[in-house]
């Protein structure tokens, strides 16, 4: 998703590459294109100035880490601020009361039903008892899409749909005897940009819901912020944006959070009961800078046990060229803009093709080496360089080269161990 914003960034950094330093005048130029990126994007104009005045204010005064290309540096900042914006931590549900209630507000359309019957499948695997709960006394239809989904997951459910304002209070004291610690309440669409309906007005402050979320579709963009304000007398504590499994830009994740003023707590990505994420501000900002999901695969790498290995390579000790390999298939994951930035020293973005050759050279050079030169790398001289290339089928300036971009990936780590990043996390895998 959000395709045309990371394609003009990578153009963008393309442009800087090999700068030296970071100047005003860099700054400005990276941040020009930035804004208009972003403007594409269909952020809110207000959230773009306000966000671009704090990246120029830090990408100016920072210190320069000389491993870092200027491109590589502005990114990092582009990204925390972009985090910042959209509420810097995950935020969860409060869940208070018993039952909690949770109620799903929004205009037509934009997929109340369906994450009503997608939190109670998260919720009961999350251990809780769900009761999903139809309040439309509009449209009969429906209660009977909600039981349909309720059914298929295995989930209880009810309707008070004839009249919300006597039943939903009834169906609570159910809940309450029949031990379901959480009501999820679907409630009736209106058109978009209108105000919620009357009954939902009355019936809201006698609930004490722990969780109003108001559900947009993200592909509304700005829109989306009109839609918001009307909905915000009802007391809204969070939002789910939905549908951003298609082409939405983007735009109203970094602008519903900020404009007004509660956080994005899960997004919908897909029509299944499944599609349902928790909503992670840095996460989103890599997707929307096209960076992939690099906190997700730093994760990954973790469970596959690698943690221990990645902490003493941050340290840059005993980082051997088997670690270094390891790396290279981790940048390899993450996806084109992701390789081209862990590209170090300059930008150079080669070939989709040329990439996959190149790291399949190599990935030969390391497997002719033996274990011992692979974890001491000092003790390969010229006549092992010779054997090394015969045996990939590759040159000894191959092997060079491959020798020199491992020092170079060491220096940097050393440089990370050193300079803690906010947040402690790596910003890219290597
Ligand atoms: P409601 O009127 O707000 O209750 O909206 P519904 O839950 O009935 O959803 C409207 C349509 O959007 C349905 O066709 C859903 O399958 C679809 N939908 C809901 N959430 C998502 C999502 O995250 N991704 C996609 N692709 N479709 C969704
Ligand atoms: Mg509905």
């Amino acid at each position: 998703m959000f395709e045309s914003l990371s394609e003009r960034l990578g153009q963008i950094f393309q442009r800087l590459r090999g700068k030296g330093l970071l100047t005003p005048a860099d700054v400005d130029q990276g941040l020009k294109e930035i804004r208009a990126a972003l403007l594409a994007a269909d952020v809110h104009v207000e959230v773009v100035k306000e966000l671009l005045a704090r990246v120029r204010e830090r990408a100016v005064g920072e210190r320069l880490v000389e491993s870092l290309s200027p491109a590589q540096q502005l990114l990092l900042i582009v990204r925390q601020e972009m985090a910042r914006v959209m509420g810097g931590e995950a935020q969860k549900l409060r869940l208070s009361g018993r039952p909690a209630v949770v109620v799903l507000v929004g205009p037509a359309g934009s997929g109340k039903t369906t994450t009503a019957a997608k939190l109670g499948r998260h919720l009961a695997r999350k251990g809780r008892r769900p009761l999903l709960v139809s309040a439309d006394p509009e449209r009969p239809a429906a209660a009977e899409q909600l039981a349909a989904l309720a059914q298929r997951l295995g989930l209880p459910w009810a309707s008070a749909d004839q009249d919300p304002l006597a039943q939903v209070p009834q169906v609570l004291a159910r809940a309450r005897r029949e031990v379901q610690d959480v009501v999820i309440l679907d409630t009736p669409g209106v058109p978009p940009g209108s105000p919620p309906p009357p009954f939902l007005v009355e019936l809201l402050p006698r609930l004490q819901a722990s969780d109003v979320l108001l559900v947009l579709d993200a592909l509304v963009g700005q829109e989306a912020l009109r839609v918001a304000e009307a909905f915000r007398p009802l007391g809204l504590t969070g939002i789910v944006l939905t549908k951003l499994d298609g082409d939405a830009r983007g735009g109203a994740a970094l602008s519903l959070p900020s404009r007004l003023g509660q956080p994005i707590l899960f997004v919908g990505v897909g029509e299944r009961p499944e599609d349902l994420e928790p909503f992670h501000p840095e996460r989103m900002a890599d997707r929307i800078l096209g960076l992939g999901d690099l906190s997700g695969l730093v994760e990954k790498l973790q469970e596959a046990g690698a943690a221990e290995r990645a902490a003493k390579a941050l340290k840059g000790e005993e980082f051997t060229l088997e670690d270094f390999l390891a790396q290279l298939e981790a940048v390899r994951r993450a996806g084109p803009l992701g390789q081209l930035l862990a590209r170090l020293p300059g930008l150079a973005r080669p070939a989709e093709d040329e990439l996959e050759r190149e790291f399949k050279k190599m990935k030969a050079i390391i497997q002719s080496m033996t274990v011992e030169e692979r974890r001491n790398p000092h003790i390969i001289g010229a006549s092992r360089k010779r054997r090394i290339a015969r045996g990939s089928g590759t040159t000894v300036q191959d092997v060079n080269r491959l020798l020199a971009e491992y020092e170079q990936a060491k220096k940097l780590l050393r440089e990370l161990g050193r300079r803690r990043f906010p947040g402690g996390k790596l910003p890219f895998p290597r």
